[in-house]
């Protein structure tokens, strides 16, 4: 994507439903770019999938997420949609698509145990992550 601002990242997930660290990735990007301030918007293509910011300490966290989420969303509910993946699309919407970070100094602003994550509803799959940089004018 050389004559576009939109960046992207490609990721393989394992498991039907998993949360995936995409911090490290999204700061290499940001770094890649030379942007020092601005604002990064990180968007998630994809309508079985979402991006969420959460703890980055406590693997247990991303655990009890993912285990709530099928709690309250079971996967065979009796969904009108044909396809199976009915509880994906539900939970995409819910997480959502869509965060928007700080950039300063050339690192994204997060909490000491901030992270950001992408999450699979319907894997494994080949999914992607699109990225665009705005710096201060
Ligand atoms: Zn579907």
């Amino acid at each position: 994507m050389s004559m576009s601002s939109l960046r992207e990242l490609s990721l393989l997930t394992k498991d039907r439903n998993e949360l995936i660290d995409i911090t490290v990735r999204v700061q290499k990007i940001i770094e890649e770019s030379g942007i020092k301030e601005g604002i990064a918007h990180v968007f998630v293509p994809h309508t079985t999938a979402a991006v969420t910011i959460n703890e980055n300490a406590d693997p247990t966290v991303q655990t009890d997420i993912i285990s709530y989420l099928e709690k309250l969303i079971p996967e065979n509910a009796n969904f009108r949609h044909t396809e199976g993946n009915s509880d994906a699309h539900i939970k995409s919407s819910i997480v959502g698509a869509h965060v928007t970070l700080f950039v300063a100094d050339g690192h994204i602003v997060l909490g000491t145990w901030q992270g950001i994550y992408f999450c699979e509803f319907d894997g494994p799959r080949s999914r992607r992550v699109i990225i665009k940089i705005l710096p201060d004018t």
